[in-house]
C-alpha cells in the first residue's frame, strides 16, 4: 500500500504505519492537550499506541495460522479503521478459510479475558466507560479489545465475520454462490453501519465506505477468477512472442524491441530455458544511462520465473498477484519457453471469460 512507512519487521513481516493514521495520532494529541492539557495528549496517544498493539496481535493471529497452511505474509498495514494484513493469497479450502478468519478476533478476545481477569471485576463494569478517561487504561484496554473481537466479527466481507460467513457457505454452495451471498450481505451491513455513522459515530461512516467498495471488489474478482475455471497457464499464453539469446547485447534487444509492442522478452539459453526476464520498460529505459554492448541480461530479472503450460491457470493467476513479478515465462515438460504469461494479458482473458462464459479460445499448436 502507498503512502505507508515501515515502522519494523516481526518474523518476517513488515510492520507499515500508513500517512492517514499518523494524522489520526496528530489529531488525537492535539484535541487531547487542548482539551486537558499535555498529560491527558500523552495519555489519549500511549492509549492509541497500545490499542494498535493489540490490533497487530490481531493480524499476528490471522497471519501465523495462515503460515501453518504454507501462506506467506508480505506486510500488515495499519490504518485509522484497522490492520490489514496482505496475505500471500486465500486459503484453499472454506475450513481452513474458517480458521484463518476467526484467528485474528480470538487473539482480541484472549487479550480481553486476560485483562479482566487481572482487573477482577472493575474490569466487567467499565465496558460501559470505554470513553470515560477515568477509568484505568488497562481496564479501557480490555474493553476495547472486546469491542475489537465483536466489531470484526460483524458479517460484514472483507471483514473477519464476512470471511467467516464466506467459508460457512461454501462448505454448503459453490464458491461462486458464497461468495455472492457474502458479499451482499457485507454490502447490507455497510447500508446499517453507515447509517449508524451518521447519527453517533462518523468513524463508522469510513468503515461503511471502506466495507461497501470491498465487498464489490471482492465479488467483481471472484466473478473475474470463475472465469479461469478448467483452463491451463497454457490455453492462456501469448504465443507468438520474441525472445532473445541469454548473450544478446542490449543493442539487440532494443533492435527487437522496437520491431514489436511486446511487454516483455525472455532471454533464452541454447535450449531454449528462460533464464532472465526484460521488462520493456527497463530495455527503453538502459537508453539513457548503458552502453548499448552491455548484455541485455543486466537489466532483466533473473531467473525468470517459469510454469508449465499445464499448470491450473488459477495458479498461474496467484502467482502473478502475490509476486513482484509481472510475467510469467510458460515452458514445457522439457522446460523450453513456449509462451508468456503478462499479468495484463491475464486480466484481459480474464475479463474476455467473464464476458462470454464457456467460450474456448481457439489456440494454435505451440511452437516448438
Ligand atoms: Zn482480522
Amino acid at each position: 500500500m502507498g503512502w505507508s512507512l515501515t515502522v519494523g519487521r516481526i518474523a518476517g513481516v513488515a510492520i507499515k504505519i500508513h500517512v492517514t493514521f499518523w494524522l489520526l495520532m496528530l489529531w488525537i494529541g492535539v484535541s487531547a492537550a487542548r482539551a486537558g492539557g499535555l498529560n491527558a495528549a500523552a495519555q489519549s496517544l500511549a492509549f492509541v499506541a497500545l490499542l494498535f498493539v493489540c490490533v497487530v496481535a490481531h493480524e499476528f493471529g490471522h497471519i501465523l495460522v495462515a503460515r501453518r497452511y504454507g501462506i506467506a505474509t508480505r506486510e500488515v498495514t495499519l490504518l485509522p479503521i484497522g490492520g490489514v494484513a496482505s496475505l500471500q493469497r486465500m486459503p484453499d479450502t472454506p475450513r481452513r478459510e474458517l480458521a484463518v478468519a476467526l484467528a485474528g478476533p480470538a487473539v482480541n478476545l484472549v487479550i480481553a479475558l486476560v485483562l479482566f481477569a487481572a482487573l477482577g471485576s472493575f474490569g466487567v463494569a467499565s465496558v460501559a466507560g470505554l470513553a470515560n478517561p477515568g477509568v484505568s487504561m488497562l481496564a479501557r484496554l480490555a474493553a476495547a479489545n472486546l469491542v475489537l473481537a465483536v466489531f470484526n466479527l460483524l458479517p460484514a466481507f472483507p471483514m473477519d465475520g464476512g470471511r467467516v460467513l464466506h467459508a460457512l457457505l461454501a462448505m454448503r454452495m459453490s464458491e461462486a454462490r458464497a461468495t455472492e451471498l457474502a458479499a451482499n450481505v457485507g454490502q447490507a451491513c455497510a447500508f446499517v453501519l453507515g447509517f449508524l455513522g451518521l447519527f453517533g459515530n462518523p468513524m463508522l461512516l469510513f468503515v461503511a465506505i471502506f466495507v461497501y467498495v470491498a465487498a464489490a471488489e471482492e465479488a467483481g474478482a471472484s466473478r473475474l477468477k470463475q472465469g479461469l475455471k478448467g483452463l491451463t497457464a497454457g490455453d492462456l499464453m501469448e504465443t507468438r512472442i520474441a525472445s532473445l539469446p541469454l548473450e544478446a547485447s542490449l543493442q539487440e534487444a532494443l533492435n527487437l524491441a522496437l520491431t514489436t509492442e511486446q511487454s516483455h522478452f525472455p532471454l533464452v539459453d541454447a535450449f531454449r530455458k528462460p533464464a532472465a526476464l526484460a521488462t520493456r520498460a527497463a530495455l527503453l529505459g538502459a537508453v539513457q544511462t548503458r552502453d548499448p554492448g552491455e548484455p541485455a541480461e543486466s537489466v532483466a530479472q533473473a531467473p525468470a520465473q517459469s510454469i508449465s503450460a499445464s499448470t491450473r491457470a488459477e495458479k498461474a493467476f496467484e502467482l502473478l498477484q502475490a509476486g513482484e513479478i509481472s510475467a510469467l515465462c510458460v515452458v514445457d515438460e522439457a522446460g523450453a519457453l513456449v509462451g508468456l504469461l503478462p499479468r495484463s494479458a491475464l486480466a484481459e482473458r480474464m475479463l474476455f471469460s467473464a464476458a462470454k462464459p464457456g467460450w474456448r479460445m481457439p489456440r494454435e499448436a505451440a511452437r516448438p
